[in-house]
């Protein structure tokens, strides 16, 4: 039977980040992922906010030119714009980046199965016996580590006893292209009860792609009926009618917030696993990122010690507390259940006080809270991490960046 330090199980944005730097530490690491390839079904409009810019090296090649104009619409379709000085978001070319982002996860060493699925795992004294369907023929490999970045609904972190997700919404869009830009690149959303309700539908253009979607609680509509019906609408926007359709996408996007229960002595969850989207924006990609390289801060200290203390660094609940404005909000959103509610909520936004509000949601730094990676399990990183969650603010804490 294979043994490997870290078994990986999802390729994903959190996946990926995961095993590169875990591979980078000198670990033996297998990533799997049931796709054949990581170009195929992708579910994400891709949107990077400029924090994840700014903190990590992400290749240009495989992002679409800057976004710096949001324009957001009431359901009267009243319009509110919102400028920044700097370039706030980029749409990612998914399929090139995941297949980057692997390939630099092979050239640290880690080794990739595709068209592999997780079927299940037990406890073992070393850690963990594996069960996969690799080609679909089972084979059994045993781990040290197990790491659930699987998604939304994950198989891996409910074997491991972690915590799972419970309140999601859902997304669809449809990928265009050949659209003549009208004016500069923007994002518009539009708040709408009837075609997304609890969330927001979208169009995304660039130049280069136009991302048309929408999104909400799966109980209250019908994502395919609503995205047609809210396509329909949006003429005066932008030009579909000789635009290519080149892809649909869709999925779960949990908003609960980050949950409390991500690690223990067998394995952890990251990304969309560990619920580490932010409920109010729906945001997903800068914490892949962020949570991922303090995951594989942890586990290699855990792997090299086997001390418990070093897993306290991942607990949940520390970045839980940060997040209980956002959650506030999400569940205010939630039961503005009618577009009436919504018309007021966008006379308020339509208010100086409000425009700000705006800015901060749209242009703030805040879709996921730093963490701590120095010295983590570490009497001083614990420390932060209390401060942090006392008083919002990190004290002598290092961010992570990556190289
Ligand atoms: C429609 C939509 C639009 C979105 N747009 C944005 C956006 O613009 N910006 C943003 O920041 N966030 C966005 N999000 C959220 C963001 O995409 C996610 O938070 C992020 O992609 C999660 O990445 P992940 O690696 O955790 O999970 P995933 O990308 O879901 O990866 C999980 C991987 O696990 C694999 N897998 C699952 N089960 C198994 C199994 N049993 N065996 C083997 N492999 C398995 C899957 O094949 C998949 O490759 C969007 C989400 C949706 C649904």
């Amino acid at each position: 039977m294979q043994t490997y330090d870290v078994v990986v199980v999802g390729a994903g944005l959190a996946g990926l980040q995961c095993t590169r730097l875990l591979a980078g530490h000198g670990l033996r690491v297998v990533l799997v992922d049931r796709k054949q390839s990581l170009e195929q079904a992708v579910h994400t409009t891709g949107i990077f906010v400029r924090r994840s810019f700014d903190d990590f090296a992400l290749p240009p090649a495989c992002f679409g030119p800057p976004i710096r104009h949001v324009s957001l619409y009431s359901p009267h379709r009243r319009c509110l714009e919102l400028v920044s000085p700097r370039d706030e978001f980029r749409i990612a070319h998914m399929g090139t980046l995941y297949t980057r982002l692997l390939k630099d996860c092979r050239a640290a060493g880690a080794e990739w199965l595709p068209a592999t699925s997780y079927l299940g795992s037990d406890a073992s004294c070393e850690g963990s016996l594996v069960h996969l369907k690799v080609d679909g023929e089972p084979r059994t490999v045993a781990a040290r580590y197990l790491v659930a970045a699987d998604g939304t609904n994950s198989r891996v972190a409910r074997d491991l006893g972690l915590s799972l997700n419970t309140d999601w919404i859902v997304g669809l869009e449809e990928v265009f292209h050949d659209v003549p830009l009208n004016g500069p690149p923007r994002l518009h959303c539009f708040l709408d009860h009837r075609v997304a309700p609890g969330y927001i539908a979208w169009i995304a253009e660039d130049g280069h792609s136009v991302h048309v979607g929408v999104g909400g609680y799966p109980a209250k509509f019908q994502p395919s009926g609503a995205l047609d019906e809210f396509r329909s609408t949006v003429g005066s926007i932008v030009q579909l009618r000789s635009a290519r359709l080149v892809d649909r996408r869709g999925g779960r996007i949990p908003l609960g917030g980050i949950l409390p229960n991500l690690v223990n002595e067998r394995g952890l969850s990251i990304g969309d696993a560990a619920g580490a989207v932010s409920p109010l924006t729906a945001g997903g990609l800068d914490p892949c990122l962020r949570l991922s390289e303090l995951a594989a801060k942890v586990i290699n200290q855990f792997l090299s010690t086997r001390q418990r203390s070093h897993l306290e660094a991942y607990d949940g609940r520390q970045f839980r507390r940060r997040y209980l404005v956002r959650r506030a909000l999400r569940t205010a959103f939630s039961y503005a259940a009618y577009n009436a509610v919504l018309e007021a909520g966008f006379a308020v936004l339509n208010s100086r006080p409000g425009h700000l509000f705006a800015e901060r949601v749209f242009f703030g730094r805040g879709s996921f809270p730093d963490v701590l990676t120095s010295d983590v399990g570490s009497a001083a990183a614990r420390s932060v991490a209390k401060s942090v969650a006392s008083t919002g603010k990190p004290q002598n804490s290092q961010t992570i960046s990556v190289n």
